[in-house]
């Protein structure tokens, strides 16, 4: 499946050819810190099939839940977070939000849940608005 997508400025483009079936959603410490939230969803790309347009930021860090260096890559300007790799760039893990339709790809694992928060398995008791706050309640199924 081919796909596309952009930072939130739009001076950095990707465009892969995803491996099916690899939709992961990663809940370590490391990802929760990156997003801002408790957990990132990303799909999985060979580096062959990896392209970036445009001059993503990257640094290196050894996570601290892996115990592996990772490419960590992102936009300088806005700091979308955009995907990960070895050091070899072999195999890339990209952040599924930052690419077209990304409500579609759907984890079917979940990495880290020992560092999952557990609200989130009580999201749908939360009250859920459709858009911001002062918006009409809507229902989660
Ligand atoms: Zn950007
Ligand atoms: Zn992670």
């Amino acid at each position: 499946m081919k796909v596309s997508g952009a930072c939130h400025c739009g001076k950095i483009q990707i465009e892969a050819v995803l491996i099916e079936g690899k939709v992961f959603a990663c809940h370590c410490t490391d990802c929760q810190t990156f997003a801002g939230g408790p957990f990132r969803v990303m799909v999985q790309s060979n580096g062959s099939d990896f392209e970036i347009v445009g001059e993503a930021s990257e640094y290196v860090k050894t996570s601290a839940e892996s115990g592996n260096p990772r490419i960590q890559g992102f936009c300088g300007t806005c700091g979308s977070s955009l995907y990960a790799c070895d050091l070899e760039r072999s195999l890339i893990n990209i952040r599924a939000a930052c690419l077209e339709d990304s409500s579609t790809f759907s984890p079917k694992i979940h990495m880290f849940g020992s560092s999952s928060p557990s609200w989130l398995d009580k999201m749908n008791e939360s009250d859920w608005l459709e858009k911001g706050l002062g918006s009409q309640k809507m229902l989660r199924e």
